[in-house]
């Protein structure tokens, strides 16, 4: 298991932890980019003889007063099987462990919120109790979802009923645990959703601000660092990718300016690192 890093964004206590990590087609994370110009930059020792890279699932856990808020869940432990090995290999399920690290048992997290649903960020939103039920991991938390992925979620189409799973999101109306909320809503004091489109049509990213400092938790926005150097390279999994280009200069120009800590769900854990601008180049340094 990765050990929790820590950050301070003004009063804020900011960690993340890791579930591990999923295995995706590199060409699929690179889109229209041919290979002969990421190849260099991810590594040629980073893809794997099936032509797949290492993705991992970086989330992160805020403290402030009383409220515990976990954003983005992992894989979690219910795939296995054909649709492991086929869809999402990996070695990942360890969320719970990274949160035992810090000090804090599912009981204590008191607020969820997912960037989005696919199955790579909400996967320990639930799990199966003894009795075969899927139940909600976390018992005490509100799961503060944006309105139109739910429903997107529920009504999948052709495309995207791959990675979007009932099993993970379904059981939280159930329990009564689910709030539903639209655009930029805060999440507890100082953290606030901030819709960045592009990714899935109702993709939300997570802004932390405190004393003058910014954190941002990109969520799908970008799978690689790479990406927000390059505004153009955008993964084949946006299914708006036009909005997606929008989005990501909205989010490097935010950067920028508020000199903000970017934490960036798949990059190489912990993901965390600040984007500078020298002689009108973009470079991604890792914190
Ligand atoms: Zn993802």
């Amino acid at each position: 298991m990765e050990k929790p890093v820590r950050y301070r964004v003004g009063n804020l206590d900011i960690a993340v932890i890791c579930d591990g990590y999923i295995k995706l087609d590199a060409g699929a994370v690179m889109g229209l980019v041919p290979r002969v110009l990421w190849e260099p930059i991810i590594g040629p020792e980073n893809i794997d003889r099936e032509h797949r890279m290492k993705l991992s699932l970086n989330c992160i856990v805020v403290r402030s007063g009383d409220e515990v808020l976990l954003v983005d869940t992992g894989m979690g432990d219910k795939v296995q099987g054909t649709p492991r090995e086929r869809g999402f290999p990996g070695e990942y399920g360890k969320l719970l462990e990274g949160l035992r690290a810090l000090g804090l048992g599912p009981e204590d997290v008191t607020v969820v919120a997912n960037t989005h649903l696919h199955a790579d960020h909400c996967g320990w939103n639930t799990r199966r109790a003894g009795d075969g039920r899927l139940v909600p991991t976390f018992p005490r938390a509100r799961y503060i979802i944006q309105a139109g992925e739910f429903d997107a979620a529920m009504h999948p189409n052709e495309r995207t009923r791959g990675t979007y799973f009932e099993e993970n999101f379904a059981p939280l109306a159930e329990s009564g645990q689910l709030e539903l909320v639209e655009g930029e809503t805060e999440l507890i004091p100082g953290v606030t959703y901030w819709p960045t489109p592009g990714h899935t049509a109702d993709h939300a990213s997570i802004v932390l601000s405190s004393a003058g400092e910014t954190a941002i938790y990109t969520g799908d926005l970008v799978h690689h660092a790479v990406q927000i150097e390059r505004p153009a390279w955008i993964a084949a999994f946006d299914i708006l990718p036009l909005m997606s280009l929008e989005s990501k200069k909205k989010l490097a120009e935010r950067a920028l300016r508020e000199n903000a800590l970017l934490i960036c769900v798949h990059n190489p854990f912990p993901g965390a690192g600040r984007l500078i601008e020298r002689d009108g180049r973009r470079t991604f340094v890792p914190a």
